[in-house]
This record gives C-alpha cells, sequence and structure tokens, in this order.
C-alpha cells in the first residue's frame, strides 16, 4: 500500500474514495482483452499517462468516477478504453455507452479515437450532426443500429423532448445532467466525468448521484 502511494506521488495521482485499485504502469497491466492493447500501442502510444493508470482499472470494475487532469493528459483514451472493453462486439441493443461532450469538435474527436482503439470489433460509434436527420433515425427500432452514441448535451435534451422521443436510451442503459440521467435507466447504468477543471457544481451532482463515487485528480486541481 505504502509502494502504491509512493507509485501515486510520483505520477501526480491523488485518489479519495474507498477501495482504490492499484494504478496500471503498462498497458499490459490492463485488464482487458488483448486487441485493445494493441490498438493503443497503433496509435503509437508507448505507456499509459497517469490519468490512464488510475482510471482505466477503476473504470474496469465498475466504478463511478469524477477524473480531473489537465488538457492533452490523455482522458478521452482514458474513458474509451473500458467503454469499448465492456461493450465487447456490436450488438442490436440500441445504445449502450453515452458519452457526451462540451462541443461538436470535440465529439467528432471522440469518435475518432473510439474508432482507433475499437478497431477489429466492428462498434458502431455514432456522433449526432443533423438533427433533423437525428428526428426520423433514432426511433425505438432505428437506435438498435448502433452500439455508442457521442453528442453534446444540448442536442440530446432537445431530442428527448420530443414526443415520442426522437433518441431512445431505453435499451442499453436525465436541468440538462438530470434529464439525460432519466432517459439512460439501464439497470447497470455507470456513470464517469472527465474534466480538465473542477466546478463544485458538477462535484455536487456527481455526490448526489453517483453510489461509490472515487475522485481522481491529476497534477493541480483547477477552478
Ligand atoms: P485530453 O482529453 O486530456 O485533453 P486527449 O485525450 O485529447 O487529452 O489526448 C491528448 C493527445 O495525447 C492526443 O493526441 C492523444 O492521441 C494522445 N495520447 C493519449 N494517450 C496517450 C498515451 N498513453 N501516450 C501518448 N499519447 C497519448
Ligand atoms: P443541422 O446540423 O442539421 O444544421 P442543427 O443542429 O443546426 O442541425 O439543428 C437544426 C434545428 O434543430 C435548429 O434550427 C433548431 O431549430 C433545432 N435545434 C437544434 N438543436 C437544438 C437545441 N439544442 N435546442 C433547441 N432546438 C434545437
Amino acid at each position: 500500500e505504502e509502494q502504491v502511494n509512493h507509485y501515486r506521488n510520483l505520477n501526480n495521482i491523488n485518489v479519495v474514495g474507498r477501495h482504490v485499485p492499484e494504478p496500471s504502469k503498462t498497458f499490459d497491466d490492463y485488464k482487458v482483452d488483448v486487441d485493445i492493447i494493441e490498438n493503443l500501442k497503433k496509435c503509437g502510444y508507448k505507456e499509459p499517462t497517469p490519468i490512464q493508470k488510475q482510471a482505466v482499472p477503476l473504470m474496469l470494475e465498475g466504478r463511478q468516477i469524477l477524473a480531473c487532469a489537465p488538457t492533452g493528459s490523455g482522458k478521452t483514451a482514458a474513458f474509451l478504453v473500458p467503454i469499448i472493453q465492456a461493450l465487447h462486439n456490436p450488438q442490436r441493443k440500441g445504445f449502450r455507452a453515452l458519452i457526451l461532450c462540451p462541443t461538436r469538435e470535440l465529439a467528432k474527436q471522440t469518435q475518432r479515437e473510439c474508432v482507433k482503439l475499437s478497431d477489429g470489433r466492428g462498434l458502431r460509434v455514432h456522433v449526432i450532426s443533423k438533427i433533423k436527420r437525428a428526428l426520423t433515425q433514432y426511433g425505438s427500432n432505428s437506435s438498435q443500429k448502433f452500439d455508442i452514441l457521442i453528442t453534446t448535451p444540448n442536442r440530446l435534451c432537445y431530442l428527448l423532448k420530443q414526443d415520442p422521443p426522437a433518441v431512445s436510451l431505453t435499451k442499453g442503459f436525465r436541468d440538462q445532467l438530470d434529464e439525460i440521467l432519466t432517459a439512460c435507466n439501464g439497470k447497470d447504468r455507470k456513470i464517469v466525468m472527465f474534466s480538465a477543471t473542477y466546478t463544485p457544481i458538477v462535484a455536487k451532482w456527481c455526490v448526489h448521484n453517483m453510489k461509490g463515487l472515487v475522485r481522481v485528480t491529476v497534477g493541480h486541481r483547477n477552478a
């Protein structure tokens, strides 16, 4: 335990929560299928970044986390790897993972990274681009064509407000977050939050809505 804490200190990792697994030193330490590790290496990544070292093992255990790490520190792969591992292969069950990004550009970047890291699995990753098309595209039957939905909160809230809702999130999994949380009503739902900045309102929301919450911070806590 002392060694684990020393390794966290070396990597500037701070954790708050119960039974936090030790950080992974290498990609090979990740308890994931080998194809994912190969895809990480194919991206040219040599070793996990500090946020990846701690967030990945936590998410692989199904823990709900609030992660803060600086811009450019590899947060995207940190949440994508456990999602890809959990979803395995395509299934006609509707959206099984929902990724919310603050901007459309970030949503597209996240999609690109997701396609690379899931190479070979055939997972279908969808970004909502045209609202008008979305209104007809993801009715209760059509969302079965996709495994992962990546979007901005506004677009999703707009679609959920349609009667009947133009997007169905019931099969796999709701102010903006509450509405979305209510829409994600899968019984095994897991929530993770990744940000470069610490926002008290978001932290409070997490404490309220995420059972067994673990906070992971890399570097200084920016406000
Ligand atoms: P953040 O979301 O924290 O701002 P990104 O996920 O966009 O950061 O990652 C920043 C850059 O680092 C991207 O170009 C990404 O491909 C790259 N990257 C991610 N993980 C690693 C890694 N383990 N080793 C090297 N580069 C990485
Ligand atoms: P497109 O990508 O097809 O241009 P937009 O995202 O611009 O689609 O949306 C098309 C229309 O949908 C907008 O003109 C607006 O009326 C409505 N709309 C889109 N997003 C929202 C939103 N978040 N809240 C309310 N209305 C929205």
